[in-house]
């Protein structure tokens, strides 16, 4: 049996030629097939959130009539979607997944369940961010942020529908709540779209592309920042723990849990929105230090016994300025921490003098005043360290650029030398035997320029070199290359051109040659040149192919000067 050549599936008319039930259900295209999967497996999360919610209505938890209506409207739209993408009409518009309505309609059902009402409903928002996390995968950024929009409208309305059509089983306040929260994460998720640049690879890559962005430096700023949040969230539950045990007043925690928290996701979204770039310090090093420092003062406000623990967090804050922070900005921050500290260690004795002794509160603040200092100190050092290192790395930068051009320049003109030539020439030949393209090359090579030299000084001869180069090379392709061979001896390489090509080439550099003035302080000096012509041959190493360019130049010469004479 013959093989069949195998389909690629990476095209729209790539097909398949299998006579299974699978090509009547699918079609015989494979990307209609991928399309038409993916459009069934959402159709399948949908079949088991029916038979859910039918199961859930049973028990009298949902009214039974309106989910049997919406079941029946999620299967039409389902069979709908499919018969699209079956019939091929889908592809007659850009986003040929039909991704977009899709989402549009099951963000509409999840509405149309919320206004059901019962306790169930809280689900219906929580299915919203797997559904807003899938749309990053396959939408536009504009895209994601209308259905975001979409699905905060359309949440919105149902939560208006519910209040006016149960006005006393359900609450204003909480819905408000629910749709302030609602309107924060969906405001936050609309951000984090996709790179229409970069395709993604993978799930994970996407996931952690997501989280910490694709632009590297974003992402080393955010993956830094981790550390920071990961502390906030460890004293979060230690403070937690502490209300638990009785050991900090119940209301108390709880505002210094929200605050801690709400600023912890607050520089995150900064972070992650690419609000931080509009700073001079990206990281935001500073103003975290200064939240975390604020953090920790209250902290040691409301922990009673346990206060003095928190000195060593506040230190801990200013550690993380080591790395990042100026000299100066690691004395404000030190200055910032000790006043804070030491205001609230009043405040704390005026308001409960039993607990928060002044001689206690004396020690503690002598302590904060040893400590945060030396850090703060330390910082500068390390940053002066820093600022010198970088210096040090600007300057190497430099000397390698410089470097590189020494080696690869001729200081004169500024063109390439006849080393960097012989290299681009070499390359040029492995190039033009495995794709058999022509190149040509040319020496040429100014008439009596020891003459320019003897009658108007070595000055104006340097002149008419320099002049001479910019003017040739100015008049030449992007792919073409000169470069300075010898004194007054220029080496051309022109590629992909046959020699009669490269002769006209020649006489057009001739006339503009011949219409200018080399040495504008001398208007009586002509300049002219003579050129020696010669076709790289396939089986000819480059020094014949230049050996005969020489030969022709020398004919030119011996000609009169003046023209062009081809290689034979
Ligand atoms: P021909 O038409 O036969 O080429 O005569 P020519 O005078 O141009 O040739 P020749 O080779 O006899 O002289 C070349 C001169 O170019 C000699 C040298 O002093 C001068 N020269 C070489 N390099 C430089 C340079 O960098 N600057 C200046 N001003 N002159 C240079
Ligand atoms: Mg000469
Ligand atoms: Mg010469």
């Amino acid at each position: 049996m013959a093989m069949q050549p195998s389909a690629r599936p990476d095209s729209d008319h790539a097909r398949i030629n299998t006579g299974t039930w699978g090509v009547w259900l699918l079609g015989d295209n494979w990307k209609q097939r991928v399309r038409i999967l993916r459009c069934l497996g959402g159709g399948l999360v949908y079949l088991l959130v029916c038979l859910l919610m039918n199961w859930v209505a049973a028990h009298g938890y949902l009214p039974t009539r309106p989910v049997l209506a919406i079941s029946g409207a999620i299967g039409l739209t389902m069979l709908t979607f499919y018969a699209m993408l079956r019939s091929n009409m889908n592809l007659r518009f850009r986003d040929a997944s039909l991704t977009m309505p899709q989402m549009v309609m099951a963000i509409s059902y999840a509405a149309w369940v919320y206004t059901m009402g019962g306790a169930a409903r809280d689900l219906m928002l929580l299915t919203l961010a797997p559904l807003l996390l899938y749309g990053f995968r396959y939408l536009r950024p504009l895209q994601v942020r209308m259905l975001s929009a979409y699905a905060i409208v359309a949440m919105g309305s149902a939560m208006v529908w519910l209040l006016y059509a149960h006005p006393h089983t359900y609450d204003v306040a909480q819905e408000l709540l629910r749709f302030m929260l609602l309107a924060v994460i969906g405001v936050t998720l609309s951000q984090f779209t996709r790179n229409d640049e970069e395709e993604t690879t993978g799930f994970l890559q996407f996931l952690m592309h997501l989280v910490f962005s694709r632009d590297p430096k974003q992402r080393l700023r955010i993956q830094r920042y981790t550390v920071a949040a990961v502390n906030f969230v460890i004293c979060t539950v230690v403070l937690a723990y502490s209300v638990s045990v009785g050991a900090v007043n119940e209301t108390a925690g709880w505002v210094l849990g929200a605050y801690m928290m709400g600023s912890c996701l607050l520089f995150y979204v900064l972070l992650r929105s690419g609000f931080n770039l509009r700073f001079a310090d990206p990281s935001l090093t500073l103003p975290q230090i200064m939240v975390a420092i604020t953090c920790v003062v209250g902290a040691y406000a409301i922990l009673g016994e346990s206060r003095g623990a928190s000195l060593m967090l506040l230190a801990l804050a200013l550690v993380f300025g080591l790395f990042n922070l100026t000299a100066s900005q690691a004395r404000l921050a030190a200055f910032f921490a000790l006043v804070a500290q030491g205001l609230t260690m009043l405040a704390m004795n005026t308001l409960e003098p039993g607990r928060y002794p002044v001689r206690q509160e004396l020690i503690h603040f002598l302590f904060a005043c040893t400590t945060l200092p030396t850090i703060s100190l330390l910082a500068g050092q390390l940053s002066d360290l820093r600022s010198r290192l970088r210096a040090r790395k600007d300057e190497l930068a430099i000397a390698v650029e410089r470097i590189q051009t020494l080696a690869t320049r001729d200081e004169l003109t500024g063109l390439f030398n006849r080393r960097h030539m012989a290299e681009t020439l070499a390359l040029q030949k492995k190039f033009s035997d495995r794709g058999g393209r022509v190149f040509c090359i040319g020496i040429l090579d100014i008439d009596h320029f020891k003459r320019v030299n003897d009658t108007h000084g070595h000055g104006a001869g340097d002149e008419v070199l320099r002049n001479f180069a910019h003017t040739v090379q100015r008049e030449l392709r992007e792919s073409d290359v000169i470069a300075r061979w010898g004194g007054e001896e220029f080496l051309l390489m022109l590629t992909e051109c046959r020699v009669g090509q490269a002769d006209a080439m020649m006489e057009r550099v001739r006339d503009v040659i011949n219409s200018k003035l080399m040495c504008p302080a001398h208007p009586d000096l002509h300049i002219r040149f003579s050129a020696g012509l010669a076709e790289q041959r396939f089986d000819e190493e480059v020094a014949d192919t230049i050996e005969r360019a020489d030969q022709a130049l020398y004919r030119a010469k011996r000609a009169g000067r003046n023209r062009t004479v081809l290689a034979s």
